[in-house]
């Protein structure tokens, strides 16, 4: 249970103690009381002095300060007292008041009676009554003469900057608790993506509690589509379960709120505010009631002219009453709950559609692999039997020649259906790259054996730059072996005649970094965007011209990123390429 507001043992309630002790010490009387005035129109006793009796019986009452006035109305004026001798006094106050001393009155003119008034009225400077101190039982019986008028005169006058200096600490006090408890939803709010509404709530929780010093609170969400009932969520974290007509009634009123921007305070003694209808606010209540608690604060939680729901804090009964600066607060807070909520429910969407998509990328990559598997087969088939029919002796030159042509378009298809494999199972999460570590030197010297011949068929010059020695990476060394591969075979492809293709091989930092740079036809902006997408073949019709699957650089792509490399295109149409890739390296 969170303690509840008030003042206790502050140091705001130790000075006005001392006055009122002061006035039974010192002015000679058996009781002094001081209350303050609370934002609901009534006076909050918070010091007594003298008789324990009147301590017990006075302390933390609350009388509605215009009852006060009328009686103040008829009282004599003493300076800053005001005495209603009993003859004056409305019957049945005395009750009202609480306390009333046992005392027989003596039999003298002045003597003092128990249901004799000696109050002042603290005022601030702008004569708006923020307390009173209450006096009673003189020691001597009597009501007071000139001299003991002037010493009250002086604990009136103190008693009065003590209760206005008290109440400006503790909405001083109010106003720092409650902005830390904005702030931490604030903070919850703006960081909002990353976090669920339930996360946000989570999180708010406590601050909210501890900020409004509430016994409990709860709050509920609407669904997404505005309609029915979301969770609800207590400040303990366990779901709440409220009576269905409750979650209407709270629903109806948090939308009415919403509108007119306001909080509602329900509670016995009130009168129910505008968002709620009185049939309503006894149903709320009697289920109050029968929960143990006195009052709540309500307030709803939205975001532009959306209600997203409401907040409900809880106080137990005897707590002190809502204050409007807690209401101010409370609604605020609802506000950057609701814009909360909204980030979450956002960021919630997109984290389901993220998840649609890698949905819907595995069962893309399962069909892919699923159909160049029965493709492959068949494919082998043919291609033996064309190998089988291209070796008889007797065969005319058109059947050969058709045979041939047979033949390429088979092994096109072979390096196309290979390539769909690779590429479905480098994308494919549940085979991760098992690192070891792989000498990117010896790899690439493989590679360039194997282009080299492609390479002197166009009169290029293949340079490879490379440190002595081995270059150690981390990863799969056939994955590798293909990213090397794909890179030099293209500078190669895409190289006119007689220039050069230049490959170097440096270690920068914890990477090993490989370069191909080629004097190649390059690659136009606009085509580096979309350079390592699935089947993505250039307009230009130099590269058109060239065979190929379009499948090559989405491969590249998919091994550096699941070995944790990355990969950088630099290119200017007609003047050249340069591809570098970036592969951790073995410590
Ligand atoms: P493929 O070469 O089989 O078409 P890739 O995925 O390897 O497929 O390359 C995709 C496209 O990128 C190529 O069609 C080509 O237009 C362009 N490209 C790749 N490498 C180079 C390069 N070194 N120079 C110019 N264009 C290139």
């Amino acid at each position: 249970m969170s303690p509840q507001p008030g003042w206790p043992d502050s140091p705001a309630r130790d000075a006005l103690q001392l006055i009122a002790e002061g006035v039974t010490q010192v002015a000679g009387f058996g009781v002094a009381a001081i209350s303050v005035a609370r934002d609901d129109g009534k006076l909050e006793v918070m010091a007594v002095a003298g008789s324990d009796a009147a301590r017990e019986q006075l302390q933390g009452t609350r009388t509605p300060i215009d009852r006060l006035q009328r009686e103040l109305a008829k009282a004599d004026d003493w300076g800053l007292l005001r005495f209603v001798p009993h003859e004056r006094l409305d019957p049945g106050i005395g009750d009202e008041w609480g306390w009333v001393p046992d005392l027989v009155p003596l039999d003298v003119p002045d003597a003092w009676h128990p249901l004799d008034l000696l109050i002042a009225p603290l005022l601030d400077e702008e004569g708006v009554l923020r307390g009173t101190l209450s006096i009673d039982l003189p020691n001597d019986g009597r009501r007071p003469g000139e001299a003991q008028r002037r010493v009250l005169n002086q604990y009136a006058e103190q008693a009065g900057r003590a209760v206005v200096t008290a109440l400006e600490r503790e909405g001083l006090a109010t106003r720092v608790r409650l902005a830390e408890a904005a702030r931490k939803i604030v903070r919850s709010a703006s960081t909002g993506a990353g976090f669920s509404v339930d996360e946000v709530i989570a999180e708010s929780r406590l601050a909210l509690a501890e900020g409004f010093q509430a016994y409990g609170m709860w709050i509920q969400t609407f669904d997404e589509d505005g309609l029915g009932t979301g969770a609800i969520y207590s400040s303990d974290g366990t779901r709440i379960e409220l009576p269905g007509e409750l979650v209407g009634i709270a629903e109806s009123a948090a939308r009415r709120a919403w509108k007119f921007q306001r909080v509602e305070v329900v509670a016995r003694e009130l009168p129910f505010g505008p968002s709620i209808t009185a049939e309503q606010g006894e149903l709320t209540l009697a289920f109050l009631d029968s929960i143990g608690i006195g009052s709540i604060l309500f307030a709803p939680l939205g975001a532009g002219p959306e209600c997203l729901g409401n907040l409900v804090l809880t106080r137990i009964p005897g707590a002190p009453e809502w204050s409007d600066v807690e209401g101010a607060a409370a609604l605020d807070i609802g506000h950057d709950l609701g814009r909360a909520i909204l980030n979450a429910r956002a960021f919630e969407r997109e984290h389901q559609l993220v998840e649609e998509l890698q949905a819907l990328d595995t069962y893309k990559s399962q069909l892919i692999s699923t159909v160049s598997h029965e493709l492959k087969n068949p494919l082998t088939a043919i291609v033996g039997h064309l190998e089988i029919l291209d070796s008889s002796a007797d065969l005319d030159p058109h059947t050969r020649a058709s045979l041939a042509a047979m033949d390429r378009g088979a092994h096109r298809l072979v390096r196309v259906i290979d390539d769909l494999l690779l590429l479905s199972k480098v994308g494919d999460p549940n085979n991760p790259v098992i690192p070891a570590p792989v000498d990117l030197h010896r790899v690439l010297d493989e590679v360039v054996d194997l282009t080299s011949v492609a390479a002197d068929r166009k009169g290029l010059a293949l340079i490879v730059e490379a440190p002595d020695g081995p270059m150690i990476a981390l990863g799969d060394a056939e994955e590798l072996t293909r990213v090397c591969a794909n890179l030099v075979s293209n500078a190669v492809k895409y190289t006119p005649k007689g220039r050069s293709v230049r490959i170097t091989l440096s270690r920068v930092g914890d990477e090993v970094v490989l370069s191909c740079s080629d004097e190649g036809i390059g690659i136009s902006t606009e085509d580096q965007r979309k350079l390592f997408t699935e089947f993505f073949r250039s307009t230009n019709p130099e590269a058109v011209s060239q065979p190929g699957t379009g499948l090559g650089l989405a491969i590249v792509r998919r091994i550096v990123e699941r070995h944790a490399g990355r990969i950088e295109v630099h290119s200017e149409l007609g003047s050249g390429s340069t591809f570098r890739v970036f592969i951790p390296a073995a410590s």
